[in-house]
């Protein structure tokens, strides 16, 4: 067995989400040193880019002092990465096409890693989290956007050209609303904190709308609120009707459900657990797991650190280990 020092390197890892950045700095076991969150509404590429800057070198900045310094970079993003690492498309930040992890190989001269982030939450689930014990994992990343990540038989699965987990713009609503992506009625229209934040302008929920949150909605079911509670029902209830497709194609030991709406998990539980309850084939039931994250939303930053480790561990480590052993 190979032992190494978790203190002889620092990696940074960051999950840029559609109005955040959450980046944390790391040692080579995933424990985490020093973070950093920006919140914005819409800003332009460029503006993105240079707070996503802004944040990585403050985490680097904060790096004590090591062996081998920062080993790396990774970033989780909300949209399709290919084979390549190149973001083919982030609709809900209206990025094609972007080249990223060139943009920061070329900044920071390290190595960087793009993963779509429920695929890099799904493995931070799987390392660090309610997955630790399970191998077939069904990671449902609820965010303002929907996308799932796929532990199957302990590995995470990228699917032929890395596009796999694109649940979210699975159609749920024949007639539904038009997506960004290009289709309608896709899950992610139903059953995330975009859907759930016009369900509550619509509602007459009463919070200023300038500070709707789903932090001020969470707030206001826990006081009680019926309205409040209603919404997050209604999203539950979405969220059982796209997990009940999936569990019957994927047979899970587990489903996790993770990112900002795990905060819910009081009031998503119920409407959850009914729908799976009665609409999931009775043998896919048996020894499923419903479970909510525990990491809650630093599953994605984890699961990047965790792959930038294991890069610099294949190429370093190992590759010295084996050289001494011949
Ligand atoms: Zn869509």
């Amino acid at each position: 067995m190979l032992l190494f020092n978790q203190l002889a390197g620092y990696t940074v890892g960051i999950d840029l989400g559609v109005n955040y950045i959450l980046g944390v700095l790391t040692d080579l076991q995933g424990n985490i040193y020093f973070e950093k969150q920006v919140n914005f509404t819409a800003l332009t590429y460029e503006e993105i880019l240079e707070e996503l800057y802004t944040v990585i070198d403050l985490l680097i900045s904060t790096a004590p002092t090591s062996h081998y310094g920062i080993i790396g970079i990774g970033v989780g993003v909300p949209g399709v990465v290919d084979s390549d690492k190149k973001i083919l498309l982030a609709p809900n930040l209206n990025w094609r096409n972007v080249d990223l992890r060139s943009l920061l190989e070329q900044k920071y001269h390290l190595p960087v890693i793009i993963e779509n982030e429920a695929n890099a939450g799904a493995y931070g689930e799987k390392k660090f989290g309610a997955g630790k014990y399970f191998n077939n994992i069904i990671y449902v990343s609820v965010g303002v956007g929907l996308g799932v990540g796929l532990i199957l038989n302990g590995e995470l699965y990228r699917g032929n050209n890395g596009f796999s987990g694109e649940f979210g713009h699975m159609t749920i609503e024949v007639d539904g609303a038009k997506c960004s992506c290009g289709n309608q009625g896709c899950w992610e229209l139903y059953a995330s904190e975009k859907s759930l934040m016009l369900d509550a302008k619509r509602s007459g929920l009463e919070i200023d709308p300038d500070n709707l949150t789903l932090e001020t909605i969470t707030d206001l079911a826990t006081m009680g609120d019926a309205d409040a509670i209603q919404l997050f029902e209604r999203t539950g209830k979405y969220l059982g009707v796209g997990i009940n497709n999936i569990i019957n194609i994927f047979n899970p030991e587990l489903v996790i459900i993770g990112n900002r709406m795990a905060k819910a998990e009081n009031w998503l539980t119920k409407p959850l657990n009914y729908f799976i309850h009665e609409q999931t084939l009775w043998f896919s039931q048996k020894d499923l797991k419903i479970d909510f994250s525990t990491l809650l939303t630093y599953s994605t930053c984890l699961g990047v650190a965790a792959f930038s480790v294991e890069g610099f561990l294949r190429k370093h480590i190992y590759s010295d280990s084996i050289a001494k052993l011949n």
